[in-house]
């Protein structure tokens, strides 16, 4: 069967998701191509992408980077371009079917929601953007008919687990299909069952060293202090339109399930595969169909342990921080997203300690005014105080 070839832009392109996008796409090079790729400071590695898949575009974060980029490229006909507002305008394009959101952190919430407003299909893998701007992505989700297709492993193993009714939209009530909570699996990172009294010790390296993803490195800290399962609880709620209530995160060391969906009638749904992003991706990219995701599937005659348990606070006070947050609503979420990637950007150019990062998290939430947020505005203006109050936070700590 013949089909038109879909073009993709990708945001993060040079990225853990993006990468693993481009092998997707080269894999199934005759559904997909690719239209433009944006990053944010990595000129080599968008060199070497733009000259083996000529986009159309590269987009860079800043226009230094652009002009190195653009020196690089003077031999191929990709146009090189920089800055937000041109990566929203790209990803807006008449000409694009589809946008993976894969850029880290909240740089992604402007092009992410300009891909929505003009109606793409967009794959999201940004989970900060969602944390920030829950309710107004959402009704910009349903206002401009966009299709949303989580790729976070977790929610694309629930969204696979929803009846279809509910994939399509979710705001028609979990309940009404018979759901009667959303299962969130998380591995519990690199320090599970390490002694409480040496986690202020430690290491940058230890940190980002995940038992089972190979990820990058802001998601691998978040990993390892569970904010990551925290950003996940508040993304959850959104793209499930449910409640803190409805949501039970899991600790499942294997990595194994990627997430669960339990029903009144005592079945419980659950998603399985390899530790690897490229099957939400090749999920999100096919959709509803299935495509090869160059993934081995899971060996049982090879698999030992498959064990779980519920989350210790005291090991993890940013998930409790995070789930607090989110029942407080969206300011709060906000506040605790933008103190996050400060705070982990700070641990990770080794200015304050592991257990620092929650501390600037809570002080941060504790010290903000919370704000009613009905703008992108308004949320940009939330982030940037918490932001502020955060660096203050690291400089009385470092
Ligand atoms: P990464 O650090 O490997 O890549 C981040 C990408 O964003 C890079 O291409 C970088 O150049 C780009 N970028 C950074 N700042 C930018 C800016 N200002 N403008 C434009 N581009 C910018 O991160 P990752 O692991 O690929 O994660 C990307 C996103 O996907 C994150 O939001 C993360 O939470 C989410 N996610 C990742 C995984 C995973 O397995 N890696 C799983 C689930 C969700
Ligand atoms: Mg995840």
């Amino acid at each position: 069967m013949s089909q038109r070839v879909e073009q993709v832009v990708i945001l993060g392109a040079t990225g853990s998701i993006g990468l693993s996008t481009i092998d997707v796409i080269t894999r199934n090079s005759e559904r997909y191509s690719i239209y433009a790729l944006a990053a944010g400071r990595n000129v080599e590695l968008m060199t070497q992408l733009c000259v083996t898949h000529q986009p159309k575009f590269a987009i860079m974060d800043c226009d230094q980077a652009a002009k190195k980029l653009r020196e690089n490229l003077a031999h191929i006909s990709t146009e090189v371009l920089h800055g937000s507002e041109q990566m929203a305008q790209i990803a807006a394009h008449n000409d694009v079917d589809t946008v993976m959101s894969a850029i880290v952190g909240a740089a992604g919430l402007i092009p992410t929601l300009s891909a929505v407003e003009a109606g793409k299909k967009v794959l999201l893998a940004n989970k900060e953007s969602l944390v920030m701007s829950g309710q107004l992505f959402m009704d910009k989700v349903a206002q401009h008919g966009a299709t949303l297709l989580p790729i976070d492993s977790e929610h694309n193993a629930i969204y696979q687990c929803l009846p279809h009714t509910l994939q399509q939209d979710a705001k028609q009530g979990l309940s009404q299909f018979g759901v009667s909570k959303i299962l969130l699996t998380g591995s519990g990172g690199p320090f599970l069952t390490r002694d409480l009294k040496t986690l202020k010790d430690v290491t940058v390296e230890q940190a980002v060293a995940h038992p089972n993803w190979s990820m990058g490195q802001k998601i691998s800290v978040d990993s390892a202090t569970m904010m990551n399962k925290g950003l996940e609880f508040i993304e959850a709620k959104w793209l499930f339109a449910c409640q803190a209530e409805d949501i039970e995160v899991v600790i499942h060391p294997q990595s194994m399930i990627h997430s669960m969906v339990q029903y009144t009638d005592g079945s419980i749904i659950a998603q399985m595969g390899q530790p690897d992003m490229r099957t939400p991706i090749a999920y999100g990219l096919a959709y509803p169909e299935r495509i090869d995701a160059g993934v081995k599937p899971l060996d049982f005659a090879t698999l030992t342990d498959f064990t779980f348990t519920k989350p210790d606070f005291s090991r993890y006070p940013n998930l409790a921080l995070a789930i607090d947050a989110c029942r407080s609503g969206q300011a709060a979420t906000t506040v605790v997203n933008a103190a996050n990637e400060i705070a982990v950007e700070a641990f990770l150019r080794r200015q304050i300690g592991f257990c620092d990062i929650y501390r600037v998290n809570a002080e941060v939430l504790e010290k903000s005014t919370l704000h009613s947020l009905n703008s992108v505005h308004e949320i940009m203006a939330q982030d940037a105080q918490a932001r502020a109050l955060a660096h203050e936070c690291v400089s009385r700590i470092r």
